[in-house]
């Protein structure tokens, strides 16, 4: 038997997000573009040289980007929408980053999320006329360098023809033909070069696969791959599948490629029933997805390495990859920068760098049962019970609340249409109320006081004292602008999810976890290890003292339990939805307080909600069942007069009216302007009756709309919108914009909304 150590793909980031800090630096023009290319480049040979350093075999490139790899593909094809003015030969890094982040006078590409991740990527965009050719072939550039530079004969990683059209926007039946028409060839030359150029293997990603495929998905998949081998028939492609089992699994096994790579974490019941029941092509390679890369606990080798077993009994090859489920860019780099973590949690943990080591080690033990290898096994044993029998676990208090839940905790008492009256009369807000998301500028220094506060620079009466200025601050330029119902501004929270788990039990947090979320921009999820439990108020204090300083309602702001959940690394021991209740059942404690100190209006943020959506239909309803009802349990033992907000963003919304109107929020406020209208389009087809606001500027972008422009959108929401259900807000949270478009920006937004005011009481 031959064993191969691989990954389907590398963190980029860094081990410290060196790529952040220069991406960064490049925007502000700390250095040049010379600078830029340079240190990318040292990144990616570094990052290279780790792996290998920790034993893997086959590395992998081309898993590396300088924003989104989605977005890089279609550059690499010429697939530039016509309002970047796009001239040149090249793609050249103004255009590249004017599409990931718009320009002074052009709107940026949609961004939206990779498959059920937290990871968000550059929807391509295809124009019908548009000729597309290849512009680049950076994946060759990248192999080669490897093989220059490193000696090194790496496999090549390019997101499939399929995956990639299926991802892609602005076709439709009769063009999307055309498309992989022209499409098609582009891939054809990729591979030629890479072959030309030395490649043994290639990866081409095709995560689209683990979908519901019909009949004609299946045809148009076979078309794709049959080209492609009957024109470069030398090309030797590893068929990448993640995040699920295939459905498709007997067809897209007799592709013409030759190795399958199939995920054994996600989708391992499913492929191993299609395993059992198919068999697998003796011809071809399987690459064993047993790693799992999107959690960062440590396996029980010994289970890993009878899986591997099992399966490899069912093969007749007698050559197999054994890798990560997926992409590890999902997980941080090493659990060796945490210093913090205490022993027995950190023992239990596994981040990239430890993934490989745990694959490298499976391979050896497999193979020939060296002590080496017996030893990592009973290690992971070891580490793995521990953690099993924290005391952090064994909260029955907890435990019991769970259990003893009744239908009526999760619904509210009175329907929606009663409580809007009750609400409205309390409230007293004009029609298209102004609000925000919650959070404004992070500046430097709100970053700055916060960073002396957790280094003990500060006391922590000075650092409230700062939060507490910056707070009032904003309540007057919120008052001075004219929005109607104001937020404290959130200055006490680097992260959404982070500020609550750090007051909550069960949760851990790192140094250095970071993972990608969009762009440059990367998040720390915190680890829930243990029983969640509330103990004292963790907003109270800000809002009480904002609403102390104004006549308007201020809201308060918490994440919502599905989110705190889907934005976490989870403990597997119990269930998704027993974890979610927990959460529920704390915010609950939380929102009580807020309520007892005279807040109205409380928003409970959902953005993550329907990334959570399993990509498999049939496992939808379930998912849905428990999240909707978590947020439920969260806000239903509110009074009437309570108006509850919740809020999402960047996904799509195309099918989820239904479930967004099953949590019973009084309103909802929604990202709106990165999926053009979309969102207005469904909401025609179904209706919205609960109170809503279409988010009416891209948050992202430090450009700063006109009146008429966000007029524009208003009348737009207003066809989909009646009078009393209709609020007026910005995409998303305001933290990364700087104050003065801020204000400006908010300005306009008050000016349309008063405008609309105005001539819907002259009708
Ligand atoms: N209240 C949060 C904020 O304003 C919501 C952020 C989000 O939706 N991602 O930052
Ligand atoms: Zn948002």
């Amino acid at each position: 038997m031959n064993l191969v150590s691989t990954v389907i793909g590398y963190p980029y980031i860094g081990e410290n997000r060196e790529w952040k800090r220069t991406v960064e630096a490049f925007w502000k023009d700390n250095i040049s573009e010379e600078q830029f290319l340079n240190t990318m480049k040292s990144l990616r040979m570094k990052h290279l040289k780790d792996q290998q350093a920790l034993g893997l075999e086959l590395l992998t490139v081309g898993d590396f980007t300088f924003y989104d790899r989605m977005l890089d593909h279609a550059a690499m094809f010429g697939m530039v929408p016509s309002r970047y003015n796009w001239l040149e030969k090249k793609v050249t890094l103004p255009t590249y980053y004017a599409m990931s982040r718009g320009a002074k006078d052009v709107v940026a590409c949609e961004m939206t999320k990779w498959f059920n991740t937290n990871y968000h990527y550059i929807v391509p965009e295809y124009e019908n006329d548009q000729p597309l050719r290849l512009t680049t072939n950076y994946i060759l550039d990248y192999f080669n360098e490897a093989k220059e530079d490193l000696g090194l004969i790496t496999k090549p990683t390019i997101i499939g023809p399929y995956t990639f059209v299926q991802l892609a926007k602005g076709y439709d039946l009769k063009s999307k033909a055309s498309f992989y028409l022209k499409l098609l060839p582009l891939y054809v030359e990729i591979l030629k070069e890479l072959v030309n150029a030395g490649a043994e293997w290639i990866q081409m990603e095709e995560p689209a696969l683990v979908l519901s495929l019909s009949e004609e998905d299946i045809k148009l998949v076979q078309q794709i791959y049959k080209q492609l081998s009957e024109e470069v028939p030398s090309a030797k492609i590893m068929l990448q599948t993640y995040f699920e089992g295939l459905s498709a699994y007997e067809e897209i096994t007799k592709l013409p490629v030759a190795g399958i790579g199939l995920d054994f974490s996600h989708g391992k019941n499913e492929n191993m029933d299609s395993l059992r029941k198919f068999g697998f092509p003796e011809e071809k390679v399987i690459g064993i997805g047993i790693v799992n890369g999107r959690d960062i606990w440590r396996a029980n080798l010994a289970e890993k390495a009878t899986d591997i077993e099992a399966i490899l009994s069912l093969i007749k090859a007698n050559k197999a990859w054994i890798q990560s489920s997926c992409n590890l860019q999902h997980v941080p780099v090493t659990t060796q920068s945490e210093s913090k973590l205490e022993p027995t949690l950190k023992n239990a943990l596994s981040f990239a760098n430890e993934k490989i080591v745990e694959i490298t080690n499976l391979a050896a033990y497999v193979l020939d049962d060296v002590w080496e290898g017996k030893k990592s096994v009973s290690e992971s044993m070891l580490a793995t019970n521990a953690l099993a029998d924290h005391p952090g676990r064994k909260n029955l208090q907890v435990k019991k609340l769970v259990a003893q839940l009744k239908p009526e905790n999760f619904t509210r008492p009175m329907p929606y249409k009663k409580r809007q009256a009750i609400q409205q009369s309390t409230l007293q807000l004009p029609d298209f109320p102004t609000t925000t998301i919650g959070s404004f500028p992070q500046s430097d220094e709100v970053k700055q006081k916060r960073k002396q506060w957790r280094n003990e620079e500060i006391s922590d009466a000075e650092y409230e004292a700062f939060v507490k200025k910056e707070t009032e601050r904003w309540i007057t330029i919120q008052e001075e602008i004219g929005l109607d119902v104001l937020v404290h501004g959130e200055f006490e929270r680097t992260d959404m999810v982070e500020y609550f788990g750090e007051k909550l039990s069960g949760f851990a947090f790192t140094e250095n976890a970071w993972v990608v979320s969009y762009g440059s921009r990367c998040v720390k999820p915190p680890i829930i290890y243990g029983d969640v439990e509330w103990s004292s108020p963790m907003t109270l204090k800000e809002v009480k003292e904002a609403q102390r300083l104004t006549s308007k309602p201020v809201k308060g702001m918490l994440t919502g339990p599905v989110t705190i959940l889907n934005w976490s690394f989870v403990r597997d021991d119990i269930s998704d939805e027993q974890v979610a209740n927990q959460i529920a059942l704390a915010l609950r404690e939380e929102i009580k307080a807020l309520e007892d100190a005279g807040i109205s209006i409380i928003q409970v943020d959902e953005p993550a909600l329907r990334e959570g959506l399993p990509l498999r239909q049939e496992k939808r309803n379930s998912y849905l069942e428990w999240s909707i009802n978590a947020f439920k349990l969260t806000t239903s033992s509110v009074k009437n007069e309570t108006q509850i907000h919740t809020h999402m963003c960047y996904c799509e919304f195309n099918d989820f009216i239904g479930p967004i109107r099953s949590l019973d929020a009084d309103v909802i406020s929604i990202e709106t302007s990165r999926s053009h209208g979309e969102l207005i389009r469904s909401l025609k087809k179904n209706p919205y009756d609960l109170g809503i606001g279409l988010g009416v500027y891209d948050i992202h972008s430090p450009r700063v709309p006109s009146i008429e422009e966000i007029d524009t959108i208003l009348k737009d929401s207003s066809e989909v919108i009646s009078r009393k259900q209709f609020w007026v807000n910005p995409d998303c949270g305001l933290k990364t914009r700087g104050e003065k478009e801020t204000i400006a920006s908010l300005k306009h937004m008050v000016a349309s909304a008063k405008k609309l005011r105005y001539q819907e009481q002259m009708i």
